[in-house]
């Protein structure tokens, strides 16, 4: 630690990779760091990535570590299930309104057992499964979730919506429920705020040439990664949806609603990289599979990653196929169809495959409007914070920071840098340094 002396913390917005390593290198300064989480855990969508590109790491296993440290660290306090709500005064003196929302449960007491969740009546759909498995209303977002308490969601638990079942007070041998938990406000001051909100994936139900939704056998590239994952809904195991048999033959979709003048016209940076691994790792779960990546173009650009897509080819026997997929139909077996076009062919293509996934572009957080409202700064055409090539880490208001994903799409290492980047100068203003 460099015990730099803090006249005034930092706010750190968004508890993902950004996020927590903006929080880590601040706290690691002896700056006092207020981490605000949305959601009942930190983490963010790493939480749910199976490995990660290019090196083909385990992402919780990597992304655990940072997340207990952050839990731990001395100099940052945890605010998760929390938002925002007002956000006064200027750069080296704001003065902040964070709602700590009512989970229901005591977390001094709760140590993430489960047994409430077991015996809870509810069923409703996982939002970290993405849907493909169900959970109670009392819950724990993730295996790993920090911190390790269950949340009551106030949506779908009986007792909060209609007054009957207390089940998982009954259950509870620690006597950690509490429905008479209230909403709390908190107030914060702070010197600088780091914005890491991050991002959310496309949902492409509305471009009806994928047949998203519409046929079983295609689904987007975050479903996959959770099918993939060995904790996930089906085990690791790469089934179709459908049937439930192995999928022998994956096509990877590229740009669905990305560079795409209807949707979204930029490029969402990470698709070509985390389709090339989703791709091997089929590869490694079963090496009697094939995959098909369907591509504009190929955009390696980070370090490691061109030999990475050439290892894909050349070790995995991967298939590149350039070419815009027209449309996806079904068989009458239900394997997806796919139609496309190769740039010198002059006739449609097709090919039936098991399986198809969409790599769908990256848009911001839901609710970004909003905070970019209470925060009083800028947004661009897309919806991502606005910065300036010359101040790449700044909004449009003084002592508000940005990194990660809520700025552009970028993939994990850019998220880090950028992280380690704001934290720096978020501790130059907190601590009074020079302007
Ligand atoms: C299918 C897929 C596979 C990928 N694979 C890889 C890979 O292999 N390697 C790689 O390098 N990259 C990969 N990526 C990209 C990677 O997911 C991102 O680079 C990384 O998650 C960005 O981290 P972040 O912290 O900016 O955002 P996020 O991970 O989105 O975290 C943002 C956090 O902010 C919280 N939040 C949002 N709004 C608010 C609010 N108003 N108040 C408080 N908290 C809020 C969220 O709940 C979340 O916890 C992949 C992406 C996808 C879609």
């Amino acid at each position: 630690m460099l015990g730099v002396e803090s006249r005034k913390g930092v706010l750190v917005i968004g508890g993902g990779i950004a996020g927590i390593q903006a929080a880590l290198d601040l706290g690691d300064m002896g700056v006092t760091v207020h981490l605000v989480e949305k959601t009942p855990s930190i983490g963010g969508r790493m939480a749910q990535l199976d490995k990660t590109f290019p090196t083909n790491d385990c992402s919780i296993c990597i992304l655990a570590p940072k997340m207990a440290e952050c839990f731990r660290h001395p100099n940052i306090t945890l605010h998760t299930y929390s938002e925002v709500k007002e956000v006064l005064g200027v750069r080296g003196d704001f003065a902040v309104k964070v709602l700590k929302k009512a989970r229901y449960v005591k977390e001094e007491e709760c140590v993430g057992c489960g047994d409430c969740s077991v015996k809870c009546p509810v069923r409703v759909p996982d939002e970290f499964d993405l849907g493909m498995r169900r959970r109670g209303a009392i819950y724990l977002p993730f295996l790993q979730a920090l911190p390790m308490v269950m949340t009551v969601d106030r949506d779908n638990c009986l007792y909060l919506t209609r007054g009957v079942c207390r089940i998982c007070e009954r259950v509870c041998t620690r006597e950690a429920i509490d429905f008479e938990q209230q909403d709390t406000e908190i107030d914060l001051n702070v010197g600088a705020i780091v914005v890491a909100t991050g991002f959310d994936p496309f949902d492409p139900t509305g471009l009806s040439e994928y047949g998203y939704k519409r046929y079983q056998n295609v689904i987007t590239a975050l479903e996959y990664e959770r099918l993939a994952c060995a904790s996930g809904p089906s085990g690791g195991h790469l089934i179709r949806p459908s049937d439930r048999k192995p999928a022998e033959r994956i096509a990877f979709i590229q740009c669905v609603g990305s560079r795409d003048v209807k949707n979204n016209p930029y490029c969402s940076t990470v698709c070509c990289m985390h389709a090339t691994k989703e791709a091997i790792l089929a590869r490694e779960h079963d090496s009697a599979v094939q995959s098909y990546v369907f591509y504009m173009d190929m955009r390696a650009v980070g370090k490691g990653f061109q030999r990475y897509v050439s290892r894909s080819e050349e070790e995995y026997g991967i298939q590149y196929i350039r070419g815009r997929v027209a449309k996806i139909t079904e068989d009458s077996e239900g394997n997806p169809v796919i139609w496309y076009e190769e740039p010198l062919s002059p006739t449609p293509e097709k090919m039936v495959v098991d399986l198809a996934v969409l790599a769908t572009s990256l848009i911001p957080r839901r609710g970004m409007e909003e905070l970019a409202k209470i925060l009083a700064i800028e947004l661009d055409a897309y919806g991502f914070i606005k910065t300036a090539s010359l101040a790449p880490f700044d909004s449009s208001r003084e002592g508000i920071l940005v990194c990660g994903c809520c700025r552009e799409p970028v993939d994990i290492p850019e998220s880090v840098a950028q992280a380690s980047g704001v934290a720096a100068k978020a501790a130059e203003i907190a601590t009074g340094g020079v302007r």
